[in-house]
């Protein structure tokens, strides 16, 4: 069995449906499980009408509804003629009524909960899924809509839940099992789930991706595939930098280090569950069903490079706690990380001298408090717009040339923090926001511009 997923702009239009179709049917002999994005933007529009109606906007929220109504509409009426069938029309009506209730009662409420947006977000892969299904059925495919929910079983932590695994595994023997040994496709909404009572659940943004792993770690399938808008995983993302070329092989713990440090077109959960069962991921262009475009296999082994890619995070923030108490001293490094586990916040880099302790926070929601809570224990200093350069490769270690050129690449650009895993996959490092674009530019070029022997 095969998870094929395809991303919100592989299934953002008429054309782009027209595309999964011929995809599926190309890999029909390998049993496929197809999992599906909301089309491309709807997630973030449906974030905004949220809090739209929920700030006195219950007006352009209904507006926006409408929109959503006629995009879906049109899409129908393309892929299977005007006026598109009662079924598929009954269905995007039913959902879009639904939606404007929600609305109607945070208008009413005055403000957001997590769980609410949970409920109206998971609408996109609502509207989608059934979408892409009378897609496949009218193009002669057999398939079937299963209502992800009722497979990706979660905790209550709303707008990023953590999968249940054993209640998955299980929930796709009884729901996605039986639909493939029937000889049709199974189609399922990525990016939601629900909690053990079966209200709905998101896995975070990008979660489709994880929907995917995660059925295909429970099947034990033979390859995941990500289907996206580039050729692959590439040496770094291409918006940045547009001469970024495709990586054709790179090991789970690359691609890991390269979605958790920014690179968006894996979620850096994706990775875990086809780890632990060994399945291989592979990323394609939906915009070439053919092949791909050549495309990038993820699995455990994969020729080992100096560097394989580049990778950046913004917006991050580094925070640095100083204490004379520290020297000498034991049991400090404890006190600190006490604060973020205590606040839900996990660290990135960690980086530590006699005096002090240097982190980048994942998550900067709750680093108020956090920073509140690390005052006790020392000077707190907190340089906000920084960013993250990961320069990441399984032979990055091996001897002192990658690690040279590297620094010598850097140039002038003032570096506020660098680290090196012990593992020797990944090096980081801290820059101010601004200096982002121009280091990754100045690292990319040096391993791969022409004349770099990579
Ligand atoms: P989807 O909707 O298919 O999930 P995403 O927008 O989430 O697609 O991810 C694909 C995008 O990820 C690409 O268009 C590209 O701009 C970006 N990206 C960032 N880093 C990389 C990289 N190293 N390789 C490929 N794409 C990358
Ligand atoms: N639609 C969701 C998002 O935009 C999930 C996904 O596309 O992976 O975040
Ligand atoms: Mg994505």
């Amino acid at each position: 069995m095969l998870v094929v997923k395809f991303g919100g702009t592989s299934v953002g239009d008429a054309e782009a449906i027209e595309r999964v179709a011929t995809i599926v049917r190309a890999r029909l002999a390998r049993r496929p499980i197809v999992v599906v994005s909301a089309m491309a933007g709807v997630t973030n529009q449906l974030l905004s009408l949220a809090h739209a109606a929920a700030n006195g906007g219950l007006l352009a929220a209904l507006d926006a509804i409408g929109d959503l109504k006629q995009r879906h509409t049109v899409t129908a009426e393309r892929l299977l003629g005007a006026p598109a069938p009662q079924g598929i029309i009954s269905e995007l009506d039913a959902l879009l009524r639904e939606l404007a209730s929600l609305a109607e009662a945070l208008a009413t409420l005055g403000f957001v909960t997590p769980r609410s947006l949970d409920a109206i977000a998971a609408i996109g892969e609502r509207l989608s899924a059934p979408l892409v299904t009378a897609l496949l059925l009218a193009r002669g495919i057999p398939a079937s809509l299963v209502d992800a929910r009722r497979v990706i079983r979660t905790d209550s932590h709303f707008t990023q839940a953590a999968p249940d695994l054993p209640a998955i595994r299980q929930a796709v023997f009884d729901e996605v099992v039986p639909v493939v040994a029937r000889d049709e496709v199974p189609v399922l909404g990525g990016f939601i789930g629900s909690n053990e009572r079966g209200v709905t659940t998101t896995l975070g943004r990008g979660g489709s991706d994880f929907s995917a792993a995660l059925i295909g770690a429970a099947l034990r399938a033979d390859a995941i595939e990500i289907w996206t808008d580039v050729d692959g995983m590439l040496t770094a993302d291409p918006r940045v930098i547009p001469e970024a070329r495709r990586i054709e092989q790179v090991t789970f713990d690359e691609a890991a280090e390269l979605a958790s440090f920014g690179a968006k077109v894996l979620h850096p959960s994706t990775i875990a569950p086809a780890v632990r069962d060994g399945v291989p991921v592979f990323v394609f262009n939906s915009r070439r069903p053919a092949d791909g475009g050549g495309g990038t296999r993820i699995a455990l082994d994969a020729p080992r490079r100096g560097v394989s890619a580049i990778a950046a995070k913004r917006g991050v923030p580094l925070v640095s706690v100083r204490t004379a108490e520290m020297l000498l001293a034991h049991g400090f490094l404890r006190r600190v990380f006490e604060v973020f586990e205590r606040h839900r916040t996990s660290v990135d880099l960690v980086s530590t001298s006699e005096v002090s302790i240097s982190v980048t926070p994942d998550d900067v929601a709750r680093l108020d408090d956090v920073i509140a809570d690390l005052r006790p224990l020392g000077e707190v200093q907190v340089q906000w717009d920084c960013g993250v350069i990961a320069v990441v490769g399984t032979g990055l270690a091996d001897g002192g040339q990658y690690m040279a050129r590297a620094f010598a690449a850097l140039g002038d650009t003032p570096v506020h923090m660098a680290s090196l895993s012990a593992s020797g996959l990944n090096l980081s490092l801290v820059v101010d926001g601004q200096r982002v674009v121009d280091t990754m530019r100045r690292l990319h070029a040096a391993f791969f511009g022409d004349g770099a022997a990579a």
